[in-house]
């Protein structure tokens, strides 16, 4: 738990969020400004900055945390096709420093460029 961490704060229900998958090390919710019909954000329960703190003893949490994902994309009707993505640091976008996997799908997504 990381003080100030907005996602932490998700994670212990003082910041209220749509849940979409609830199971062992990781969470899944709505995103508030979804970027395609269908936009869930998988997180790793415990604070991860980015994908540039992970080491080899958080191999059990991002495997829990990948099939999230998937499980998320084919519950939510993504079996044609979704994209995972993270973004690490501000020049990818990232606004939330606590690791997080974009759940994207729900229309064609277009070139990697654009989202
Ligand atoms: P990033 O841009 O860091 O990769 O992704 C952060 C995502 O979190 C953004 O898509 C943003 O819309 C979402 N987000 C930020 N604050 C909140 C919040 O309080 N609740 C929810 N559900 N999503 C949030
Ligand atoms: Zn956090």
């Amino acid at each position: 738990m990381s003080d100030d961490c907005i996602f932490c704060a998700i994670v212990s229900g003082a910041m209220p969020s749509e849940p979409v998958l609830d199971r062992g090390s990781v969470y899944a919710f709505r995103d508030i400004a979804p970027a395609a019909p269908v936009h869930v954000v998988v997180i790793p329960k415990a604070h991860i900055s980015d994908t540039r703190d992970v080491t080899p003893e958080h191999g059990q949490v991002l495997a829990e945390l990948l099939m999230a994902a998937n499980e998320v994309a084919e519950a939510e009707g993504l079996g044609s096709g979704y994209r995972l993505i993270f973004n690490v640091g501000p020049d990818a976008g990232q606004t939330v420093f606590h690791l997080h996997l974009h759940v994207l799908g729900g229309r064609p997504l277009g070139p990697m460029a654009s989202r």
